[in-house]
């Protein structure tokens, strides 16, 4: 009898404990369930940097936080203010679910987190805040990320653009957004990466090649200067091309075929880190003229995000296929077409001398000149020409630079040359 008494309570003890248990677990603040089951994990590639790392729970949230220490203090600082901003924007978030019913609440999480890797010549540093509302489970939604870069030199401090990319640089990317209307002195942050600069302002970016940059400055407005432009590529001659520009100091505009993009993908990047321009032919080189706006589209996109896969941005200019551009396809592309005032026939003529003459005899100071980088015998004309243009002091430039030093703003219509 006394075992039986005493193996009752003892069960009842234990259904007592799961009881307290379950009630207790079930009444934990919602921010420490989310925490404990969801919680985020850092990014692990900021092996080059001190870390400090900060993680606890706040108003009814969760705050995570992982930021650099560098070298220099005034670097510290604006990675602090950085934070800062963040945690202001989560008080804000914080205080607008406590305002919230029940029902609709959710908790509030703050992250910041960064990654840091070596170059050479600098660390690069990609810093951002993220803020969310979630539900206990893990589901949830982002409120707002953003991000900040930062270029380090070896005793930590901030780089700006001139130091990383070479004196004169802010001088010539001035220059080149001068068609645009958008200033420098304006820009928010700007992020370096895979060859590419990102400028970034309150309301808009621009990107341009490290490469093209490099070169802005190299081009006398005072000399004459010629928009050589290849069509139907890329293809197994892209590369002499490339390298026959790069012989002469200068570069093309190269106008591609998505479907050829997918068989050159290397000669395609070839041409564009080399310093030459990428221009959308359409996906498949069909008549534009003869299809429906959506048949347009297609053709349009799909030859975007070819080029954009290998080239990591989508062109900026179009030739539609014979220069069928109505204004349905115009519509469409939604940027400039770009014709051309000197045709060389090199498709019907296939003779390298042909090829020569022909862009001898339309040769002038803001021409566009149209030929076809498939053919041998294009490429032997060229290279004959293209000694006898410079002896003549032309400078080979792409179609947007041809542009913007005549000082065209790039509009949505047909333009044939670029003359003074
Ligand atoms: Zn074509």
């Amino acid at each position: 009898m006394k075992r039986l008494v005493s193996s009752i309570v003892a069960i009842g003890a234990v259904i007592a404990l799961g009881i307290i248990i379950a009630v207790a677990f079930g009444n934990a603040a919602p921010e420490k369930k989310l925490m404990k089951k969801h919680p985020y994990v850092f990014s692990q590639s900021k092996e080059v940097l001190k870390t400090r790392q900060d993680t606890y729970t706040k108003k009814d949230g969760c705050v995570y936080l992982a930021w650099p220490e560098t070298k220099n203090k005034t670097t510290d600082g604006l990675i602090d203010a950085f934070i800062q901003e963040g945690k202001s924007a989560y008080e804000k978030a914080a205080e607008a679910e406590a305002g919230k019913a029940k029902k609709q609440r959710r908790i509030p999480r703050l992250v910041v987190d960064y990654t840091a890797v070596k170059e050479e010549g600098y660390t690069a540093i990609e810093l951002f805040y993220e803020l969310g509302r979630y539900q206990p489970d893990g589901t949830g939604e982002a409120i707002t990320r953003k991000e900040a870069h930062f270029y380090l030199d070896e005793a930590g401090a901030e780089m700006g653009l001139n130091a990383l990319l070479g004196e004169e640089t802010e001088e010539k990317l001035e220059l080149m957004l001068r068609s645009s209307g958008k200033k420098l002195e304006d820009l928010k942050d700007f992020k370096l990466a895979d060859g590419q600069l990102e400028l970034i302002w309150a309301e808009s970016t621009e990107t341009f090649g490290v490469e093209e940059i490099r070169r802005a400055g190299l081009i006398d407005p005072n000399k004459p200067m010629i928009a050589l432009t290849f069509d139907d590529g890329p293809g197994k001659l892209s590369k002499k091309f490339a390298d026959l520009f790069a012989r002469y100091g200068g570069h093309a505009t190269f106008f591609v075929v998505g479907t050829n993009v997918l068989n050159f993908p290397e000669e395609l990047k070839y041409l564009y880190e080399m310093g030459n321009e990428i221009g959308s032919h359409t996906m498949r080189h069909k008549n534009l003229n003869k299809l429906s706006a959506e048949g347009v589209r297609k053709e349009v996109e799909d030859a975007d995000n070819a080029i954009q896969e290998v080239i990591g941005k989508k062109p900026d200019l179009m030739r539609a296929p014979y220069g069928n551009a109505n204004s349905t396809v115009m519509n469409v592309m939604a940027r400039p077409q770009i014709n051309w005032s000197v045709d060389t026939e090199d498709w019907r003529s296939r003779n390298a001398q042909s090829v020569k003459n022909e862009i001898l005899k339309g040769a002038g100071d803001g021409e566009i000149v149209l030929m076809h980088e498939i053919y041998q015998s294009t490429y032997d004309g060229l290279e004959m020409a293209i000694e006898e243009l410079a002896k003549q002091g032309y400078q080979f430039v792409t179609v947007s630079e041809l542009m913007r030093y005549r000082n065209v703003t790039p509009e949505v219509k047909i333009y044939h040359s670029f003359l003074k």
